[in-house]
């Protein structure tokens, strides 16, 4: 059975061989049952015979030039489509006054769990840094990043898999970082089948999981960052039911892990996270290993302090209208969206001020309420959406009361200050419609708030100074 975010790498690559690309039934043909290995997790029914991995890997090399040597089994990186981690040995360091740490590099391992593929979307929409950016090198302090990701990396199948067995083996030339994203869905639930495959053992045929990958190469990252809610809590998929016991990375690693450098694991929560957060996480821990920058403030969830340390609310462009005490009725209203759903109040994100990509877009900003995405309880704490949360009836009744009070004063104080000192009663306006200078009770109120506001200027005035 396949979890949601499977990557499927049992059968050789899709690249440039339509027809070798895996589907179920190619996998059944395979079926051999009596091959061994010690798999934990491992169906039978996804056993593929070492025969025919070898076979139709040598010739997927063949037909790509992947450049595998047949005696050796070593890879060419002299070829585009050969594991990163054999390539990027060749790629000369950056001799200059961009390289200002120890770490000329690092390698950032991409895995995925069960997951929709967002934070890859969305990460790649980051513009401060850019993807582009980290992995050009061209970030004063900041090692090159040579990527391995699930989706976006040149090479796939077999060569793909080579740089985790790399990484493994501690054969890279420079540490390695995990980004996780997406549930951890626990494998034992998944009975003769497996959730998240992510390659397999070119012995033996096996097939391999994310979760395995994540077992086997966790304990020597420089870090683990879970991207995402999904990764960092459990997400939708560990909502009630949740019949694959899925669960975020920090729960799974465990209270004690300790990444190769000592960090416990990253959290960066959202659905889809904001790209920027990902990436500017990401760039401070990288600050923080090539030894130019303390380690930054988590908070005791593991979330960078200084992303998810204010709710929403805080700064919302809508929060003027919840302090006046005036709502949204429906969508497309400007005003505050609460009694529409929105959770902001108690949310902690910074989608408001940061938008969603390159400072645009963003769930209020654009009419959306929130529906706590970043929040552990998500998304079960946070249903019903779109429903007025019990709680918010008792603050916006509240703040009726109490704003619409205020915001009657600020009215009134409004129409003076609207009001040049040299215009007597009414605005000199061609385009007024109706009086717009102060009359009556209003009149006198600023009359005395006058007097009252200038009142400290002459006691000042008397004050002997020195
Ligand atoms: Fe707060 Fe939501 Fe209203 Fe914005 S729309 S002011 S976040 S309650």
């Amino acid at each position: 059975m396949a979890g949601a975010g499977q990557h499927n790498f049992s059968a050789p690559s899709h690249k440039g061989d339509s027809g070798s690309f895996s589907t179920g039934s190619e996998v059944e043909d395979w079926k051999t049952p009596d091959i061994g290995g010690p798999p934990p997790r491992r169906a039978e029914s996804n056993l593929v015979p070492r025969d025919s991995v070898s076979a139709l890997a040598t010739a997927h090399n063949q037909f790509l030039g992947a450049g595998t040597d047949p005696v050796t089994g070593r890879y060419d990186g002299r070829d585009p489509l050969a594991p990163i981690g054999e390539r990027s040995r060749l790629v000369p360091p950056i001799n200059d006054t961009l390289a200002l740490g120890p770490l000329d590099k690092i390698y950032l391992i991409w895995m995925v769990g069960g997951s929709c593929d967002g934070c890859t979307v969305a990460v790649t929409g980051a513009t401060h840094p850019r993807v582009e950016h980290l992995l050009a090198g061209i970030i004063p302090g900041l090692p090159r990043v040579e990527l391995i990701h699930t989706v976006v990396s040149t090479e796939s199948g077999p060569e793909w898999v080579h740089n985790l067995f790399m990484a493994e083996r501690g054969e890279l030339d420079a540490p390695y970082v995990i980004c996780w994203e997406g549930s951890i869905m626990d494998e034992s639930y998944a009975g003769e089948g497996y959730w998240m495959g992510l390659g397999e053992d070119p012995q033996t045929g096996r097939q391999i999981t994310s979760l395995e990958w994540l077992d086997r190469l966790s304990p020597g990252a420089a870090a683990v960052v879970a991207v995402g809610t999904c990764a960092a809590w459990g997400g939708i998929p560990s909502a009630k039911g949740n019949v694959t016991n899925s669960m975020g990375c920090m729960e799974y690693l465990g209270l004690e892990y300790r990444s190769a450098f000592g960090v416990p694991v990253v959290n960066v929560p959202g659905c889809s996270p904001i790209g920027d957060n990902i990436l500017e996480t990401a760039a401070a821990v990288l600050l923080f290993l090539n030894g130019l920058a303390p380690l930054p403030e988590f908070d005791e969830l593991g979330r960078p302090a200084w992303l998810f340390g204010e709710t929403v609310h805080r700064h919302c462009p809508r929060a003027g209208y919840y302090e006046e005490g005036v709502f949204a009725e429906s969508y497309g209203d400007k005003e505050c969206l609460v009694e529409l759903g929105c959770w902001g109040p108690v949310v902690q994100c910074n989608i408001a001020e940061r938008g969603n990509v390159d400072g645009h877009g963003g769930c209020m900003n654009v009419g959306g309420i929130c529906i706590g995405c970043t929040m552990p309880g998500f998304p079960d704490k946070f249903s019903p959406f779109f429903e007025t949360p019990p709680g918010s009836l008792l603050s916006s009744n509240t703040a009726r009361v109490t704003g619409g009070m205020m915001r009657r004063m600020r009215n009134i104080s409004r129409i003076d200050k609207n009001m040049s000192t040299r215009w007597d009663r009414d605005a000199p306006s061609g385009w007024r419609r109706s009086r717009t200078g102060p009359r009556g009770a209003v009149k006198t109120i600023h009359k005395f708030y006058g007097k009252y506001q200038h009142s400290h200027e002459s006691y000042n005035s008397r004050r002997p100074r020195g």
